[in-house]
């Protein structure tokens, strides 16, 4: 047996990899000090795989992200970046102002740049694996490269179509029809053909593919594809293919594919271990186990999976076991943190640490007596339940159909609300935050590191306040909102405040580029010990005639957006969730808010990878949902959501039965329009992101203008409202202040031109 582990956080011990990057983009270190720190953490991250397991992969330290560096890697620089000149054309697609478009990799919350397949015209433009391999042999050190293969990279790229009105007259989409597949699958197989050649000029024998498209549902001519593509490139490598997230589409032709090893994860699903079990695994073929969760971080029980490894090992000839996905998901260390709840730390394992816990499994199993009383100490943690409230508990079971339902449908209630509210057509508004400037952040910081008081504190909020509701006012915005100024992360501040969830200090991830966030880590049952967003929101609501929007983070996205217990159901931690912030909204209520928004952006990423699973999953998120707005019919509840594929989840969104929805939609322009073409009887008020605030352009009047008369081609404009594409905390006032300008004036022009109030 064997072990090997991949996909381990680039970031760093310290953040290095952030502020290496960072340093670069503002000019304070060359591009000399860039190599040379990168070069740092891949040693680093080596180093680490070296020390715990047997084989590991090269080619993980992207600068920005991996899919970016294949679509290089095959020449797919789109013409608008021009000739490809190394660094400064590859920051440019990545964080340029004609950037690619970014999306959510699988239904994870890491995000990757969609490739744009202008033609089929790919040539091998920088052999990226074969200069992390040299790398590492130059020091002796024999790794695996590793490559999304081509079969993924086009199911996560888009292509460029012909369009119809209302589309514009080309846009990208993804490749759907299965002779474009192949159109483009036998263009590209000759690039990496020659990536694997002179990979085995210079020694490399066996090669990983990450291939986790496979665990989409396919069809069989989709498998024909595959297993041409791997037969060809076989015979230039010993190839190993990784899947996670999921399942395999198909067991049977999965095992049957012409490469050397096959891995499975056998966390997230159990169909895998199922089928192995049933129709047993090829004895010329090495299966690569995927049994240690790289995407949960809970210590596992070392005792199941030696009993697991065991019976693995009856059904196949050649063992390696591994992580279950990529463990960039994961923090680096557990080791640095010292304030968490008592009796959790002993319970968690970053990547690290899983890294240790392959190592053990496999040294025990060997018979290693120290190993085997380290699994024994773990047993007997991993055993005791934690974090039980029987309150809570019975609140879940004791939830009805009526709690998931409001009083009065839609039609109703907008009627209520309206009488109210009084708002002008093309209402405008923004998601929630304003900048969040140095200042604000350095305020934070002292306040949680004791050095400002909690009085100053709130001082200085409430002066943000003040400043962000003036600036509306003078904005001449309609609904207004507080500015977000208290809050790190819209679902760290949330399990700050909720008990049954525990937040940690330096457990950093990646989400994107050099962007980190870290997830809570729900581990116990769920509730409110106090009012979480009132006092913010009432002072702000005190400071103005107009009405201010409550805000607060949704269920699902706080689940999300989190590590979870997996000893209950997730249904039953989404409804603990949505009753502690039920509580909030009847409080926001009862001081008089009346509108309220409920942010749910990752409530589409964690829709399961196969579409047969969907009911499932979107029953509960969304009576998740549905349970924690259910308000007064009169008061007017908003969600929001951004950077996901919407269209064909429409249906389900739908259900959640708010008032308004915003959702973002200028990065990948008409599409999401297009999806509402196709749902009949659309009735529901939405914001269609008018301009996207990842640039630091002001949008022009035009590009505001345009989205919105494209939206009226599909959408009744009494429906529209009118709203950046979400929250603005990452922009300058600079910025903010003549885009939302502009904005409103778009607004009022349009209100003149239909001749409405
Ligand atoms: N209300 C949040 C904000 O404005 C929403 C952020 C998000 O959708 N990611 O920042
Ligand atoms: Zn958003």
């Amino acid at each position: 047996m064997e072990t090997l582990a991949y996909g381990f956080p680039k970031l760093g011990e310290k953040r290095e990899f952030k502020n290496l990057l960072e340093n670069y983009w503002k000019g304070k270190i060359s591009e000399e000090d860039l190599i040379k720190g990168m070069n740092a953490l891949r040693d680093w991250m080596v180093g680490l795989y070296k020390d715990a397991v047997d084989l590991f992969p090269s080619n993980e330290l992207s600068y920005y992200d991996f899919m970016l560096d294949t679509a290089i890697m095959v020449g797919a620089v789109p013409s608008r970046f021009g000739e490809f000149k190394g660094l400064s054309t590859y920051f440019e697609m990545a964080r340029g102002s004609q950037a690619l478009e970014m999306t959510k990799y699988f239904n994870t919350n890491y995000h990757y740049l969609v490739p744009e397949l202008e033609g089929t015209n790919f040539k091998l433009l920088k052999n990226y694996p074969l200069e992390e391999y040299l790398y590492f042999k130059s020091k002796g050190i024999e790794t695996l490269p590793k490559i999304i293969s081509p079969y993924t990279f086009l199911k996560l790229s888009k292509a460029l179509v012909k369009g119809s009105s209302p589309l514009p007259v080309y846009y990208l989409s993804k490749i759907e029809k299965l002779e474009d597949l192949e159109r483009y699958l036998l263009a590209l197989l000759p690039v990496y053909e020659e990536v694997l050649k002179q990979l085995r000029q210079e020694g490399a024998k066996v090669v990983l593919f990450e291939d986790p498209a496979l665990c989409y549902e396919m069809e069989s001519q989709e498998w024909d594809l595959v297993h041409e593509m791997y037969k060809r490139l076989s015979e230039h490598a010993d190839i190993y293919v990784l899947t996670y997230y999921d399942s395999v589409s198909d067991y049977k032709r999965f095992v049957d594919l012409p490469v050397k090893a096959l891995g499975l994860d056998l966390v997230s699903n159990t169909e895998n271990l199922e089928n192995i079990r049933k129709h047993g695994f090829p004895s010329d073929k090495k299966l690569i186990a995927g049994i240690i969760n790289g995407r949960q971080v809970w210590r596992a029980s070392l005792v199941e999976k030696i009993r697991l490894a065991e019976d693995l090992l009856k059904h196949a000839q050649h063992l390696i076991i591994s992580n279950s996905c990529p463990l960039f998901h994961l923090p680096v260390s557990i080791q640095p943190e010292e304030d968490l709840p008592v009796g959790l730390k002993e319970r968690l394992a970053f990547a690290k640490e899983k890294l240790q816990e392959l190592n053990l499994i496999k040294r025990a199993i060997e018979g290693d007596q120290q190993a085997r009383m380290m699994v024994e100490k773990v047993e007997n943690i991993v055993r005791t339940p934690f974090g039980v409230n029987e309150e809570v508990r019975r609140k879940v079971r004791a939830l009805t159909e009526r709690d998931f339902q409001r009083e009065l449908d839609y039609k109703e209630r907008i009627k209520l609300q309206q009488e109210i509210l009084r708002l002008p057509t093309f209402p405008t508004t923004t998601i929630g935050s304003f900048p969040q400037t140095e200042e604000v952040r350095k305020m934070r910081a002292s306040y949680s590191a004791g050095k400002v008081s909690q009085k100053e504190y709130e001082e200085f909020i409430k002066k943000q306040i003040q400043h962000v509701i003036r600036v509306q006012e003078e904005i001449g915005l309609d609904v207004l909102v507080h500015g977000e100024f208290e809050r790190t992360d819209m679902v760290e501040f949330f399990a700050q405040k909720l008990e049954g969830i525990a937040t940690t200090k330096h457990g950093w991830v990646l989400s994107y580029g050099s962007r980190v966030y870290r997830p809570p880590i729900i581990y116990g049952d769920v509730y409110r010990p106090s009012p979480m967003t009132l006092k913010e929101i009432t002072y702000a609501q005190s400071l103005t005639e107009k009405p201010v929007k409550g805000m607060l983070t949704g269920p699902v996205t706080i689940l999300n957006w989190s590590y979870y217990r997996e000893d209950i159901p997730k249904k039953e931690i989404a409804y603990q969730i949505a009753l502690a912030l039920l509580e909030e909204v009847k409080d926001l209520e009862k001081a008089g808010i009346k509108i309220i928004q409920i942010d749910e952006p990752a409530f589409r990423e964690g829709a399961p990878i196969k579409r047969k699973d969907w009911d499932e999953y979107f029953d509960w998120a969304v009576k998740a949902f549905r349970l924690c707005s259910r308000a007064n019919p009169q008061t007017q509840i908003h969600t929001h959501m951004c950077y996901s594929e919407f269209n064909d989840v429409i249906e389900y969104i739908y259900q959640m039965d708010f008032d308004v929805i915003s959702i973002e939609a200028s990065r990948s322009k008409g599409e999401i329009i297009s999806a509402f073409e196709k749902f009949k009887g659309w009735d529901r008020q939405i914001g269609i992101g008018v301009y996207d605030i990842h640039s630091p352009a002001v949008p022009t009047k035009e590009s505001i203008r345009s989205i919105l008369e494209r939206a009226m081609k599909v959408l009744p404009k009494e429906l529209l409202w009118v709203n950046p594409d979400c929250g603005l905390k990452t922009r300058r006032w600079e910025e903010v202040v003549p885009s939302l300008k502009n904005m409103v004036e778009v607004a009022q022009e349009l209100r003149e031109k239909y001749a409405t109030v």
